[in-house]
């Protein structure tokens, strides 16, 4: 199967990047994740990344949307804990949309699948101080056609939000009233990995 060298470079520098956000913030993560969980979501993060990064070479042979869904099953078998299959969800459901429009894939209508898939998989609605605290606002930002700075800066601004919110999904809901004065670990990292991505993607465009 040939795949465009610029699309291959493309998955393999998303690969990298999400990577080494996470390994630099991972103990980060895990702080965040000690105060209203168990303290494991900066290692959870990570082993995923490095699962991927281990498969990187097949998973760059592959076409975008089957790129993106490998990633996605490969970070539900290795992520472990609740943002596996979260971040799994995420992925399989962008490659699969991707996939079934082709080239025409109209992508604020693709995230709005992909999102809403995670929110399934989750129980969990926008507000309930999770990673979707992150997921929704970027969507908007994505659908008003922003650019990417813009929603970087909205993920980021999205993740701090979460402080005030009461987890109602989750380790973190066991706290009740106790999680609030914290930001959600999960939705730290899906801003720190929307804003790695936004920040790539605009290299390369510039490039
Ligand atoms: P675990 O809670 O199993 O230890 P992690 O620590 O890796 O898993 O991930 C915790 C993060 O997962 C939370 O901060 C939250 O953002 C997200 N999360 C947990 N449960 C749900 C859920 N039901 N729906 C959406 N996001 C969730
Ligand atoms: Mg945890």
């Amino acid at each position: 199967m040939f795949v465009e060298p610029r699309k291959q470079a493309l998955i393999g520098g998303l690969i990298d990047v999400c990577r080494a956000v996470i390994t630099v913030n991972a103990d980060h993560l895990s702080e965040l994740d000690r105060a209203i969980g168990d303290g494991d979501h900066g290692t959870n993060m990570r082993r995923g990344c490095e699962a991927v990064y281990a498969e990187r070479d097949r998973i760059m042979a592959l076409p975008l949307p089957q790129a993106l869904e490998q990633i996605g099953f490969t970070l539900v078998m290795n992520i472990g804990g609740a943002a596996g299959p979260l971040y799994g969800t995420l992925l399989i459901e962008i490659g699969r949309q991707m996939g079934k429009n082709g080239e025409q894939a109209d992508f604020p209508s693709v995230l709005e699948y992909a999102v809403d898939a995670v929110a399934r998989r989750g129980r969990a609605a926008a507000g309930d101080k999770t990673l979707l605290d992150v997921l929704y606002p970027v969507y908007t930002e994505v659908l008003r056609r922003s650019d990417l700075a813009g929603i970087a800066e909205e993920a980021e601004r999205s993740a701090k939000l979460t402080f005030g919110m009461k987890a109602m999904r989750g380790r973190a809901s066991f706290l009740g009233d106790r999680s609030i004065g914290h930001v959600d670990p999960g939705a730290m990292s899906c801003a720190l990995l929307t804003a790695a991505v936004c920040r790539f993607l605009k290299e390369q465009g510039s490039a």
